[in-house]
């Protein structure tokens, strides 16, 4: 029998592997990562570029007027098999993950007319189905039909430990201080929010990653698909 073609959503707090996660289960099923983080990321760095930022005030006026001349892609590198994220065509990847864009991205996630162009690119990329999102609102509003939807969370210093170390392997140099204050700050903006709030959808599976292995939170990840694609015999 064949698997059934699912919606995978993956959600949960600043930091906690979602993307990880979420790769590695795309990668093993043959499904399609999509890294809606990703997406928010090259808007707030073209918001950066752009000099719509005074301190953490946002110019959402300017934003407003821009917003039809911000073109995202994901491109697959033939190298590494993974999909970077381009801007207008640039290769924006190595830019978007520092800590310049994580200091002001959770600013632009918030504008609601930003969410809505970027909830709708989610959208038609998840038409087909056999796809793996990971994000903040992927349960509760992008999929809210989403066959599986996963809340992730570990408490906010293993997250930044986790963090640090990711960032200081790609030669970034960042303090353990400042990261846990950028993975704090954004978690309460993106709680607080009035579009789109980050919570967990009533539906989805809860999983406290903050004591598991990868390999512990790789298995059950696969069981729990492995029965919604009705794999496993009830
Ligand atoms: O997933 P990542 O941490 O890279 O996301 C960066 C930021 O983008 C989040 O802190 C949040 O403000 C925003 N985001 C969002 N909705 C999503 C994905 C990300 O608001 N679906």
């Amino acid at each position: 029998m064949s698997p059934r073609k699912i919606v995978i959503a993956i959600d949960g707090y600043a930091s906690c592997g979602k993307s990880t996660m979420a790769k590695e289960l795309a990668r093993k099923i043959g499904y399609i990562y999509i890294d809606s983080g990703a997406m928010y990321r090259a808007v707030a760095l073209y918001c950066i570029e752009q000099g719509l930022f005074e301190g953490n005030r946002l110019d959402v006026e300017a934003l407003q007027r821009h917003i039809d001349d911000i073109d995202i892609t994901f491109v697959l590198n033939p190298e590494t098999g993974r999909p970077e994220t381009f801007l207008n065509g640039r290769n924006v990847e190595r830019d978007i993950r520092g800590m310049a864009v994580s200091d002001k991205v959770s600013y632009v996630a918030a504008v609601g007319f930003v969410r809505r162009k970027l909830v709708a690119l989610q959208q038609a990329m998840g038409r087909e189905k056999g796809i793996v999102m990971d994000g903040r609102d992927i349960g509760t509003v992008v999929f809210p039909d989403a066959e599986l939807k996963i809340f992730l969370t570990a408490s906010p210093e293993v997250r930044a430990r986790r963090r640090v170390d990711e960032l200081r392997a790609k030669g970034q140099k960042v303090s353990y201080d400042e990261v846990l204050h950028n993975v704090r700050e954004r978690d309460r903006i993106d709680e607080t929010r009035e579009v789109d709030p980050l919570r967990k959808a009533d539906d989805a599976l809860l999983l406290d990653n903050s004591t598991l292995t990868l390999e512990q939170q790789d298995q059950w990840l696969m069981q729990q698909y492995r029965r919604v694609a009705g794999l496993d015999p009830q």
